[in-house]
């Protein structure tokens, strides 16, 4: 699987999330509460196909998108899980204007690193 430029090459751009990626809109795994919240996309110039996932930042303000890449076989989120790059884009609407800020990153995605994994156990223990 690989990615482009345009989809993670690291080049601020103007516009949000859907103008990068085509969001399969039917499929049964899309969240979606007052916008996109989690999905399946394409991107739309190289057709690399990922698992999105957003959170905020900033409420309303500052997005982080997590892009695990897929294949095309893959139909629930729980089978997006191994993957040695990612795709880390900040959706930013602070100044007004909507901007991206895609990333490529080398190595598991976040939800796979030990730390993460430590930081959930503890978080857990504490309840
Ligand atoms: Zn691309």
């Amino acid at each position: 699987m690989t990615s482009c430029e345009r989809c993670a090459g690291g080049v601020p751009k103007s516009g949000d999330i859907a103008d990068l990626y085509e969001f399969e809109m039917d499929s049964p795994s899309l969240v979606y509460h007052d916008g996109i919240l989690a999905g399946f996309a394409r991107c739309k110039q190289c057709r690399q196909r990922y698992w999105a996932q957003s959170s905020d930042v900033v409420l309303n303000l500052l997005w982080h998108w997590t892009l695990l890449p897929v294949a095309d076989t893959v139909e629930s989120a729980g089978e997006a899980a191994s993957s040695d790059w990612w795709v880390s884009l900040l959706e930013d609407a602070r100044g007004g204007a909507h901007s991206l800020h895609p990333v490529r990153i080398q190595g598991p995605p976040p939800r796979t690193t030990a730390r993460q994994r430590k930081a959930a156990r503890g978080a857990s223990r504490g309840r």
